[in-house]
């Protein structure tokens, strides 16, 4: 027997090498054809340059890689990283090309703060990623010894700290660029993977000092406080802590610093993931002595100081012009003015180019209301990532127009004087006159998108929940949906799996790059859901629970309003306006289906109801068909009919096997005809451009 085992492993053995032989040839052609496609965008004329482009190409190589059999989610990821690579080769060429003083000889010195390894080098690596070879990285002490070696000459460039996301801002660095005569000509963000490591892998509890940076400390401080048993000590930068532990070869000694850094110093990572919250980005300004001139076609930030005048309404004033010449602010961070108590300087950055006329026509207003102003230079953003469809769809209905000869639908112009009788006031056009649009990590809703959110009733298992996450990115769907609390007619119906479901969602959602909706049922869960989903779903059944209602109006997430099923369309929004009135303006409603006489469907689905409330509110209007109609056979088509009579999107059920399903099996789409789905949404979305 034992015998015969080894005779049939030889040629398996042989066959291995043959495979890995073939695999190296395959990987050594693609990095080939890689640097092929760098030349050729390196012959690209400057004209040829369109913002835009890489989404349509993206479409037609995912369809491409349908037809070799390649999982379109993955196609989709590779393509999207080797556009990016390529679009900042493309964008440093532009660069180049535009800078007005360029550097002397061929090297380029770039200053950081700390030593190799630290977070500030990692960013110094990315950004210079076309250039490395030419770049030489000169480790400082501080902040202020960075940039004054740019000043000075000692260095072309400095890497500075501007903003966490989970600690805020690095009031140090606002309160230099204030001092210094130097330009922002980048910015740059780190996703932050905070990891504790030590000279092995040592298990936590032999762990007695944990060194790092403070930011870093106070990013984890969650996951210390867990560690009693540990004390805590402050170092320059991570990179200074890691060392630290490497220098003094001690088992109880272990640092908090970025992954790549463990790996620069021979240390092993004892554990990832350690930061309070997962999404945690660092976002950094590239500086030089002079500025850049971007060519208008790049999608840049420009960011300023301003003191406002000593008078009623000044900032508000400043605002009015940025908003008049549609300038879109991405931050406005005040610091106290250095030795003047009690003044301010405002740090304001926002969407445009100095090279815009827009942007010189809105300084040049802005430099009236202010009493001090200080451009500190136009950069490419990096801030909105990779764009997803639903902000190409935005700039696509904003540049086309529908028909020259159709006049487009009449809705309310400015605001209109409330009406004496209305249960509502915030949720209507007369407070607010234009569309609400919400941003849900990259998607977009409302203001002329077409969301699709799509998911089972119920998260059922981990496998049930990753199958429909991955059949909802691979067919370009936005939003994950999944009850985990299930409010079921019968109570012996599967209730769903509470927070253990929302947890699998969560996961589902974050590997598929996914926002994810649940229903919350209860008051007290509300604020513990909030924490893991993206949007909170009110269902049906609970559209005037008035402490429900006051509950999710006091949380800072999206809502989804589902439409009671004998609620008028002025009870919708009354309910809508509960949310409101707490603080919470981030209302999306939903038309779900209403009790009639008929019963042919599981409801009847009240398409007029998304015509007259986009007229009377400006909040987006989602339509949910599945619940609606009861049936997968009416899907697809109420589906077109929801994106026709001019709704923000749609809510609909799929499952792995419908047959199977624990809830609601009838009225969920399969994958296959969830993919029809998206394509007739396709063909129509073409057909009414
Ligand atoms: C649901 O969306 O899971 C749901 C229960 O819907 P509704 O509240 O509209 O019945
Ligand atoms: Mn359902």
């Amino acid at each position: 027997m034992a015998r015969k085992q080894e005779a049939e492993e030889k040629p398996v053995v042989a066959e291995d090498s043959a495979t890995s032989e073939k695999l190296r040839q395959i990987d050594s052609e693609l990095i080939r054809l890689l640097s092929e496609r760098k030349k050729a965008i390196a012959n690209i004329p400057e004209a040829g340059y369109q913002i835009g482009e890489e989404e349509a190409l993206l479409s037609q190589i995912i369809n491409l890689g349908k037809k070799y059999d390649l999982d379109a989610y993955f196609v989709n990821k590779i393509f999207k990283d080797i556009q990016d690579y390529f679009k900042r080769l493309h964008q440093d060429r532009l660069a180049d090309y535009h800078r007005q003083a360029t550097v002397a000889d061929d090297q380029i010195v770039v200053a950081f703060q700390g030593i190799e390894g630290a977070y500030s080098h990692l960013v110094g690596q990315k950004f210079f990623a076309s250039r490395l070879d030419r770049v030489v990285f000169k480790g400082l002490l501080t902040f202020r010894a960075i940039l004054e070696a740019v000043e000075k000459g000692g260095a072309d460039y400095a890497i500075l700290p501007i903003e966490n996301t989970t600690a805020g801002s690095i009031n140090e660095s606002y309160d230099l660029l204030a001092q210094t005569k130097l330009s922002i000509i980048g910015e740059e963000i780190l996703p932050v993977d905070h990891c504790l490591m030590a000279i092995e892998n040592v298990p936590l509890s032999r762990i007695r000092r944990i060194y790092s940076h403070p930011q870093a400390l106070a990013q984890c401080s969650t996951f210390l406080s867990s560690l009693d048993h540990c004390t805590v000590e402050s170092f320059v930068d991570t990179a200074m802590a890691i060392k630290k532990v490497k220098d003094d070869q001690d088992l109880s000694e272990a640092a908090i610093g970025s992954e790549e850094a463990a790996q620069l110093y021979g240390l092993t990572v004892v554990k990832r993931d350690i930061a309070n919250t997962r999404e945690n980005y660092t976002r950094f300004f590239i500086v030089a002595r002079e500025p850049v001139k971007y060519d208008e076609r790049i999608p840049c930030k420009t960011s300023l100081i301003i003191a406002t005048k000593h008078v009623e309404g000044a900032l508000v004033n400043c605002l009015n012009v940025l908003a008049k010449h549609h300038l879109n602010l991405t931050k406005l961070e005040s610091r106290p003015r250095a030795n003047v108590p009690w003044e301010y300087l405002f740090y304001v950055d926002f969407e445009g180019n100095l090279e815009q006329p827009n942007v010189k026509i809105g300084l040049e207003e802005l430099t009236g209301e202010v009493s001090f102003m200080k451009v500190l230079g136009s950069y490419p953003a990096k801030t909105n990532g990779i764009r997803r469809q639903a902000d190409t769809e935005i700039a696509a209905r904003n540049t086309t127009p529908i028909s020259d000869t159709e006049p487009p639908p009449e809705r309310p112009k400015g605001k209109i004087a409330i009406p004496e009788k209305k249960p509502y006031r915030l949720a209507g056009r007369f407070t607010k006159a234009e569309d609400t649009r919400l941003k849900v990590k990259n998607v977009v809703i409302g203001g002329g998108t077409f969301v699709v959110m799509a998911g089972p009733c119920a998260v059922e298992s981990d496998e049930q929940i990753n199958l429909c996450a991955r059949a909802v990115a691979e067919n370009g769907g936005d939003i994950l949906r999944g009850g985990v609390f299930k409010p079921r007619t019968s109570p012996y119906s599967f209730q769903g799996l509470g927070f253990e479901g929302l947890e699998l969602m969560a996961h589902a959602g974050e590997r598929y790059g996914l926002p994810i909706i649940t229903e919350v049922l209860h008051p007290t869960d509300a604020e513990k859901i909030a924490k893991r989903a993206d949007i909170l779903q009110i269902g049906a059944r609970n559209m005037q629970n008035f402490p429900l209602l006051r509950e999710v109006g006091r949380l800072n997430k999206p809502i989804l309003l589902k439409r009671g099923m004998m609620a008028s369309i002025d009870e919708l929004l009354a309910a809508a306006e509960y949310i409101l009135s707490q603080g919470n303006q981030q209302v999306i409603l939903c038309e779900r289906g209403i009790r009639t006489f008929e019963t042919a469907t599981r409801n009847t689905l009240d398409l007029s109801a998304v015509p007259v409330l986009k007229y009377h509110s400006h909040l987006p209007v989602i339509v949910d068909p599945s619940h609606a109609s009861g049936d997968w056979k009416w899907i697809i088509p109420l589906v077109e009919a929801s994106l026709a009579v001019g709704a923000d999107g749609v809510i609909v059920e799929i499952h792995p096997e419908p047959e199977k399903a624990m809830s609601d099996g009838e009225q969920s789409l399969n994958f296959k005809n969830f993919e029809v789905m998206m394509k007739r949404l396709q063909r129509l979305k073409n057909l009414l451009k």
